[in-house]
Protein backbone atom coordinates (compact mmCIF):
# COMPACT_ATOMS: atom_id res chain seq x y z
CA UNK A 1 0.00 0.00 0.00
CA UNK A 2 1.36 3.39 -1.04
CA UNK A 3 2.37 5.06 2.17
CA UNK A 4 4.77 8.54 1.24
CA UNK A 5 4.25 11.59 3.59
CA UNK A 6 1.95 13.11 1.04
CA UNK A 7 0.46 9.76 -0.39
CA UNK A 8 -0.82 8.30 2.68
CA UNK A 9 -3.12 5.59 2.40
CA UNK A 10 -6.49 6.21 3.39
CA UNK A 11 -9.15 3.46 4.62
CA UNK A 12 -12.88 4.43 5.55
CA UNK A 13 -15.08 3.11 8.69
CA UNK A 14 -18.25 3.15 8.59
CA UNK A 15 -20.29 2.28 11.79
CA UNK A 16 -23.48 0.19 10.69
CA UNK A 17 -23.55 -2.24 13.66
CA UNK A 18 -26.75 -0.43 15.37
CA UNK A 19 -30.68 -1.46 15.03
CA UNK A 20 -31.78 2.37 14.73
CA UNK A 21 -34.18 1.73 17.40
CA UNK A 22 -34.88 5.43 17.34
CA UNK A 23 -36.06 5.71 13.68
CA UNK A 24 -38.84 3.35 14.31
CA UNK A 25 -38.23 0.57 12.04
CA UNK A 26 -38.49 -2.89 12.37
CA UNK A 27 -35.13 -3.54 10.70
CA UNK A 28 -31.47 -1.68 10.34
CA UNK A 29 -32.95 1.70 9.86
CA UNK A 30 -29.49 2.29 7.00
CA UNK A 31 -30.84 -1.02 5.06
CA UNK A 32 -34.14 0.35 4.82
CA UNK A 33 -35.30 1.81 1.25
CA UNK A 34 -36.11 5.30 1.62
CA UNK A 35 -34.54 7.19 -1.21
CA UNK A 36 -32.20 4.36 -1.87
CA UNK A 37 -31.05 2.79 1.33
CA UNK A 38 -28.35 4.89 3.65
CA UNK A 39 -26.03 2.34 3.39
CA UNK A 40 -25.20 2.47 0.24
CA UNK A 41 -25.50 6.28 0.20
CA UNK A 42 -22.67 6.47 2.60
CA UNK A 43 -20.46 3.58 1.15
CA UNK A 44 -21.07 5.59 -2.22
CA UNK A 45 -19.41 8.83 -0.34
CA UNK A 46 -16.34 6.84 0.29
CA UNK A 47 -16.30 4.94 -3.27
CA UNK A 48 -13.61 7.45 -4.19
CA UNK A 49 -10.34 7.33 -5.95
CA UNK A 50 -8.74 8.53 -2.81
CA UNK A 51 -9.89 6.08 -0.38
CA UNK A 52 -8.34 2.61 -0.62
CA UNK A 53 -10.59 0.12 1.61
CA UNK A 54 -14.31 0.60 3.15
CA UNK A 55 -14.40 -1.01 6.31
CA UNK A 56 -17.99 -1.48 7.55
CA UNK A 57 -19.15 -3.14 11.18
CA UNK A 58 -22.73 -4.19 11.00
CA UNK A 59 -24.25 -6.91 12.85
CA UNK A 60 -24.49 -10.57 11.14
CA UNK A 61 -27.96 -10.71 11.07
CA UNK A 62 -28.15 -7.94 8.69
CA UNK A 63 -24.79 -9.04 6.36
CA UNK A 64 -26.49 -10.73 3.67
CA UNK A 65 -28.71 -7.51 2.80
CA UNK A 66 -25.94 -5.05 3.46
CA UNK A 67 -23.63 -7.39 0.76
CA UNK A 68 -25.89 -7.31 -1.68
CA UNK A 69 -27.08 -3.78 -1.66
CA UNK A 70 -22.90 -2.94 -1.51
CA UNK A 71 -22.38 -5.14 -4.96
CA UNK A 72 -21.83 -1.74 -7.15
CA UNK A 73 -19.03 -0.07 -4.76
CA UNK A 74 -16.02 -0.49 -6.68
CA UNK A 75 -13.83 0.08 -3.31
CA UNK A 76 -12.89 -3.43 -1.55
CA UNK A 77 -15.30 -3.60 1.38
CA UNK A 78 -14.59 -5.37 4.29
CA UNK A 79 -17.06 -6.53 6.90
CA UNK A 80 -16.39 -6.41 11.07
CA UNK A 81 -18.79 -7.56 13.55
CA UNK A 82 -20.99 -4.98 14.46
CA UNK A 83 -20.50 -4.53 18.87
CA UNK A 84 -23.39 -3.60 21.26
CA UNK A 85 -22.34 0.04 21.04
CA UNK A 86 -20.75 2.63 18.26
CA UNK A 87 -17.05 1.98 20.35
CA UNK A 88 -17.39 -1.80 20.23
CA UNK A 89 -18.27 -1.24 16.32
CA UNK A 90 -15.88 0.73 15.70
CA UNK A 91 -13.04 -0.92 17.72
CA UNK A 92 -13.77 -4.06 15.89
CA UNK A 93 -13.67 -2.20 12.73
CA UNK A 94 -10.06 -0.37 13.46
CA UNK A 95 -8.83 -3.91 13.66
CA UNK A 96 -9.37 -4.88 10.09
CA UNK A 97 -7.90 -1.00 9.11
CA UNK A 98 -4.85 -1.14 6.73
CA UNK A 99 -5.25 2.32 5.56
CA UNK A 100 -2.20 5.08 6.89
CA UNK A 101 -5.39 7.61 7.81
CA UNK A 102 -8.56 6.19 8.53
CA UNK A 103 -11.65 8.41 8.56
CA UNK A 104 -14.82 7.04 10.50
CA UNK A 105 -18.19 7.89 9.56
CA UNK A 106 -21.38 7.18 10.84
CA UNK A 107 -23.41 5.13 8.64
CA UNK A 108 -26.70 7.08 8.97
CA UNK A 109 -24.66 10.63 7.28
CA UNK A 110 -25.32 10.04 3.76
CA UNK A 111 -25.62 13.34 2.55
CA UNK A 112 -21.67 14.20 3.65
CA UNK A 113 -20.40 16.42 0.64
CA UNK A 114 -17.58 15.29 -0.71
CA UNK A 115 -15.80 18.71 0.33
CA UNK A 116 -15.74 17.56 3.49
CA UNK A 117 -14.52 14.24 3.50
CA UNK A 118 -11.62 15.80 1.14
CA UNK A 119 -11.18 18.39 3.94
CA UNK A 120 -10.88 16.17 6.68
CA UNK A 121 -8.39 14.01 4.31
CA UNK A 122 -6.01 17.07 4.22
CA UNK A 123 -6.27 17.65 7.87
CA UNK A 124 -5.45 14.35 8.76
CA UNK A 125 -2.22 14.77 6.48
CA UNK A 126 -1.16 18.26 8.01
CA UNK A 127 -2.31 18.37 11.57
CA UNK A 128 -2.66 14.54 12.24
CA UNK A 129 -6.52 14.82 12.56
CA UNK A 130 -9.44 15.94 11.34
CA UNK A 131 -12.92 16.32 13.11
CA UNK A 132 -15.92 17.12 11.29
CA UNK A 133 -17.21 19.76 13.57
CA UNK A 134 -20.24 22.73 12.79
CA UNK A 135 -19.97 25.85 14.93
CA UNK A 136 -23.34 25.75 17.09
CA UNK A 137 -25.79 28.55 16.32
CA UNK A 138 -28.01 27.46 19.85
CA UNK A 139 -26.86 28.39 23.07
CA UNK A 140 -25.42 25.48 24.66
CA UNK A 141 -25.08 24.60 28.15
CA UNK A 142 -25.42 21.90 30.82
CA UNK A 143 -28.06 20.84 32.59
CA UNK A 144 -28.77 18.33 35.32
CA UNK A 145 -32.40 17.04 37.02
CA UNK A 146 -33.92 19.53 34.78
CA UNK A 147 -32.18 22.23 35.82
CA UNK A 148 -29.28 24.31 34.07
CA UNK A 149 -26.08 24.02 36.18
CA UNK A 150 -23.49 25.98 33.83
CA UNK A 151 -23.64 28.23 30.76
CA UNK A 152 -21.53 27.88 27.80
CA UNK A 153 -20.05 30.39 25.70
CA UNK A 154 -21.52 29.38 22.12
CA UNK A 155 -18.90 30.92 20.26
CA UNK A 156 -16.62 27.99 22.31
CA UNK A 157 -19.51 25.67 21.21
CA UNK A 158 -19.51 23.04 18.72
CA UNK A 159 -21.65 20.34 17.12
CA UNK A 160 -19.33 17.50 15.90
CA UNK A 161 -20.24 14.94 13.15
CA UNK A 162 -18.32 13.13 11.27
CA UNK A 163 -16.17 11.63 9.54
CA UNK A 164 -13.54 12.03 11.75
CA UNK A 165 -10.11 11.32 10.71
CA UNK A 166 -7.52 10.27 12.56
CA UNK A 167 -3.90 8.43 11.42
CA UNK A 168 -4.51 4.89 11.87
CA UNK A 169 -1.72 3.93 14.45
CA UNK A 170 -2.96 6.93 16.72
CA UNK A 171 -6.85 6.07 17.03
CA UNK A 172 -5.86 2.45 17.32
CA UNK A 173 -3.62 3.06 20.62
CA UNK A 174 -6.41 5.08 21.58
CA UNK A 175 -8.98 2.68 21.17
CA UNK A 176 -6.39 0.24 22.69
CA UNK A 177 -6.66 2.19 25.57
CA UNK A 178 -9.99 3.33 26.43
CA UNK A 179 -12.26 2.36 28.98
CA UNK A 180 -15.98 2.69 29.18
CA UNK A 181 -17.97 3.90 26.68
CA UNK A 182 -17.50 6.84 24.06
CA UNK A 183 -19.97 8.29 21.91
CA UNK A 184 -17.90 9.59 18.80
CA UNK A 185 -14.25 9.12 18.11
CA UNK A 186 -12.85 12.38 18.70
CA UNK A 187 -13.72 12.22 22.37
CA UNK A 188 -11.42 8.94 22.71
CA UNK A 189 -8.79 10.52 21.13
CA UNK A 190 -9.02 13.70 23.00
CA UNK A 191 -8.53 11.30 26.16
CA UNK A 192 -5.61 9.13 25.10
CA UNK A 193 -3.91 11.41 22.47
CA UNK A 194 -3.97 15.19 22.06
CA UNK A 195 -5.99 17.50 21.29
CA UNK A 196 -7.77 16.86 17.63
CA UNK A 197 -7.88 19.30 14.83
CA UNK A 198 -11.86 20.74 13.78
CA UNK A 199 -12.31 20.89 10.16
CA UNK A 200 -15.94 22.98 9.64
CA UNK A 201 -18.14 20.37 7.83
CA UNK A 202 -21.98 21.17 6.93
CA UNK A 203 -25.20 21.65 7.74
CA UNK A 204 -26.94 18.81 5.21
CA UNK A 205 -24.62 16.25 6.76
CA UNK A 206 -27.77 15.28 9.36
CA UNK A 207 -27.69 11.86 11.07
CA UNK A 208 -30.85 9.74 10.26
CA UNK A 209 -31.66 9.22 13.51
CA UNK A 210 -35.68 9.46 14.32
CA UNK A 211 -37.96 8.59 11.43
CA UNK A 212 -39.08 12.24 10.89
CA UNK A 213 -35.35 12.73 9.56
CA UNK A 214 -36.43 10.16 6.97
CA UNK A 215 -39.30 12.07 6.17
CA UNK A 216 -37.02 15.11 5.71
CA UNK A 217 -34.65 13.31 3.28
CA UNK A 218 -37.46 12.19 0.93
CA UNK A 219 -37.50 13.89 -2.55
CA UNK A 220 -40.12 15.32 -3.89
CA UNK A 221 -40.96 15.50 -8.04
CA UNK A 222 -43.33 17.97 -9.56
CA UNK A 223 -45.61 17.42 -12.84
CA UNK A 224 -48.25 19.26 -15.10
CA UNK A 225 -50.46 17.92 -17.39
CA UNK A 226 -52.64 19.09 -19.97
CA UNK A 227 -55.31 17.59 -22.07
CA UNK A 228 -58.16 18.91 -23.95
CA UNK A 229 -61.34 16.82 -25.93
CA UNK A 230 -64.40 18.38 -27.59
CA UNK A 231 -67.61 18.05 -27.20
CA UNK A 232 -69.69 15.73 -29.32
CA UNK A 233 -73.40 14.51 -29.20
CA UNK A 234 -74.30 10.86 -28.01
CA UNK A 235 -71.88 10.87 -25.81
CA UNK A 236 -71.83 10.25 -21.83
CA UNK A 237 -69.83 12.98 -20.35
CA UNK A 238 -67.15 11.81 -17.41
CA UNK A 239 -64.97 13.73 -15.47
CA UNK A 240 -62.96 12.23 -12.44
CA UNK A 241 -64.92 9.02 -13.23
CA UNK A 242 -68.18 10.64 -12.07
CA UNK A 243 -70.93 10.84 -15.16
CA UNK A 244 -71.93 14.71 -15.35
CA UNK A 245 -75.56 15.37 -16.27
CA UNK A 246 -75.53 17.01 -19.69
CA UNK A 247 -76.85 16.88 -22.84
CA UNK A 248 -73.20 16.28 -24.55
CA UNK A 249 -70.18 14.35 -23.86
CA UNK A 250 -66.87 14.62 -24.68
CA UNK A 251 -64.99 12.86 -27.57
CA UNK A 252 -62.41 10.04 -27.53
CA UNK A 253 -61.21 6.68 -27.63
CA UNK A 254 -61.52 5.82 -24.62
CA UNK A 255 -64.77 7.30 -21.91
CA UNK A 256 -62.78 10.63 -22.83
CA UNK A 257 -62.42 11.88 -19.50
CA UNK A 258 -60.00 14.55 -19.50
CA UNK A 259 -59.52 15.30 -16.10
CA UNK A 260 -58.56 11.91 -15.76
CA UNK A 261 -56.12 12.01 -18.63
CA UNK A 262 -54.55 15.51 -17.37
CA UNK A 263 -53.71 13.96 -14.26
CA UNK A 264 -52.10 10.56 -15.62
CA UNK A 265 -49.87 12.76 -17.98
CA UNK A 266 -48.85 14.65 -14.57
CA UNK A 267 -47.92 12.21 -12.74
CA UNK A 268 -46.28 10.37 -15.51
CA UNK A 269 -44.27 13.51 -16.42
CA UNK A 270 -43.58 14.21 -12.46
CA UNK A 271 -41.89 10.77 -12.83
CA UNK A 272 -39.67 11.48 -16.05
CA UNK A 273 -42.26 8.78 -17.78
CA UNK A 274 -43.52 9.26 -21.28
CA UNK A 275 -47.04 10.45 -21.84
CA UNK A 276 -50.61 8.65 -21.43
CA UNK A 277 -50.44 8.12 -25.39
CA UNK A 278 -47.01 5.98 -24.77
CA UNK A 279 -48.63 3.76 -22.84
CA UNK A 280 -52.35 3.59 -23.93
CA UNK A 281 -52.32 4.07 -27.30
CA UNK A 282 -55.58 5.35 -29.26
CA UNK A 283 -55.23 3.25 -31.84
CA UNK A 284 -55.25 0.02 -29.49
CA UNK A 285 -58.81 -1.33 -29.36
CA UNK A 286 -58.11 -3.02 -25.91
CA UNK A 287 -58.74 1.06 -24.69
CA UNK A 288 -61.74 1.24 -26.55
CA UNK A 289 -64.50 3.03 -24.57
CA UNK A 290 -61.93 2.09 -21.42
CA UNK A 291 -62.82 3.68 -18.25
CA UNK A 292 -59.95 6.29 -17.57
CA UNK A 293 -59.67 5.49 -13.68
CA UNK A 294 -58.69 2.07 -14.95
CA UNK A 295 -56.22 3.70 -16.67
CA UNK A 296 -55.12 6.19 -14.03
CA UNK A 297 -54.66 3.19 -11.33
CA UNK A 298 -52.36 1.18 -13.91
CA UNK A 299 -50.14 4.67 -13.94
CA UNK A 300 -49.92 4.25 -10.00
CA UNK A 301 -48.56 1.65 -10.54
CA UNK A 302 -46.29 2.60 -13.02
CA UNK A 303 -45.24 5.34 -11.01
CA UNK A 304 -45.06 2.86 -7.94
CA UNK A 305 -42.61 0.41 -9.84
CA UNK A 306 -40.00 3.48 -9.97
CA UNK A 307 -40.51 4.22 -5.88
CA UNK A 308 -42.73 7.20 -6.86
CA UNK A 309 -45.87 7.61 -4.51
CA UNK A 310 -48.19 10.70 -4.81
CA UNK A 311 -47.93 13.28 -2.41
CA UNK A 312 -51.13 15.80 -3.13
CA UNK A 313 -52.65 16.47 -6.95
CA UNK A 314 -54.07 20.36 -8.15
CA UNK A 315 -56.54 20.22 -11.36
CA UNK A 316 -58.33 23.18 -12.95
CA UNK A 317 -61.31 22.25 -15.17
CA UNK A 318 -61.97 24.71 -17.78
CA UNK A 319 -65.11 24.35 -19.27
CA UNK A 320 -68.13 27.31 -19.89
CA UNK A 321 -70.77 24.36 -18.60
CA UNK A 322 -72.05 22.01 -17.15
CA UNK A 323 -72.14 23.36 -13.62
CA UNK A 324 -69.75 21.34 -12.43
CA UNK A 325 -69.28 22.01 -8.41
CA UNK A 326 -72.12 19.74 -7.44
CA UNK A 327 -69.72 16.85 -8.86
CA UNK A 328 -66.68 18.15 -7.13
CA UNK A 329 -67.03 16.27 -3.72
CA UNK A 330 -67.94 12.61 -5.71
CA UNK A 331 -64.94 13.35 -8.29
CA UNK A 332 -62.47 13.57 -5.74
CA UNK A 333 -63.92 10.07 -4.09
CA UNK A 334 -63.35 8.40 -6.74
CA UNK A 335 -59.78 9.64 -7.82
CA UNK A 336 -58.62 9.22 -3.88
CA UNK A 337 -59.88 5.17 -4.27
CA UNK A 338 -57.81 5.03 -6.63
CA UNK A 339 -54.18 7.06 -6.21
CA UNK A 340 -55.05 5.69 -2.98
CA UNK A 341 -54.35 9.33 -1.12
CA UNK A 342 -57.23 11.27 1.24
CA UNK A 343 -59.25 13.30 -0.42
CA UNK A 344 -57.80 16.26 1.64
CA UNK A 345 -54.53 16.04 -0.97
CA UNK A 346 -57.11 16.15 -4.00
CA UNK A 347 -57.40 20.11 -5.29
CA UNK A 348 -60.22 19.84 -7.82
CA UNK A 349 -61.51 23.25 -9.17
CA UNK A 350 -63.59 24.39 -11.86
CA UNK A 351 -63.50 27.53 -14.06
CA UNK A 352 -65.08 29.24 -17.06
CA UNK A 353 -62.90 31.42 -19.42
CA UNK A 354 -65.66 34.06 -19.86
CA UNK A 355 -67.08 33.05 -22.77
CA UNK A 356 -63.63 33.11 -24.30
CA UNK A 357 -61.49 30.91 -26.25
CA UNK A 358 -62.89 27.10 -27.60
CA UNK A 359 -63.77 26.29 -24.07
CA UNK A 360 -65.71 29.89 -24.05
CA UNK A 361 -67.74 28.82 -27.20
CA UNK A 362 -68.66 25.46 -25.24
CA UNK A 363 -66.21 23.24 -28.01
CA UNK A 364 -64.63 21.35 -25.60
CA UNK A 365 -63.26 21.55 -21.92
CA UNK A 366 -59.61 21.63 -20.97
CA UNK A 367 -57.88 20.43 -17.75
CA UNK A 368 -54.89 21.66 -16.12
CA UNK A 369 -53.45 19.39 -13.67
CA UNK A 370 -50.40 19.59 -11.02
CA UNK A 371 -48.87 17.29 -9.02
CA UNK A 372 -46.63 16.24 -6.64
CA UNK A 373 -44.46 12.84 -6.05
CA UNK A 374 -42.71 11.79 -2.93
CA UNK A 375 -39.85 9.49 -3.44
MG1 LIG B 1 -57.10 12.74 -23.46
Amino acid sequence: MKSSPNNLSVSAVIAAGGKGLRAGFDKNKLLVDVCGAPLKKTAKLFDIPDVSEIVIAISGDDLSEAKELLKDIHTPIIFAAGGGTRFLSVKNALDKVTGDIVLIHDGARCFCPSSVIKSCIDSVKNHGSGICAIPSVDTACIAKGGEITDSLDRNTVYNIQTPQGFLTKDIKRAYSLAEGDFTDDSSVYLKYIGRPKIVIGDKSNIKLTFKEDFKQAMEFFTGTGFDVHAFAEGRDLILGGERISCEKGLLGHSDADVLTHAICDALLSAAGLNDIGFYFPDTDPKYKGVSSLKLLGEVVCLIGERGFAVHNISAVIIAQSPKLSPYIDRIKANLSKVIHISTDLLGITATTTEKLGFTGRGEGIAVNASVMLKK
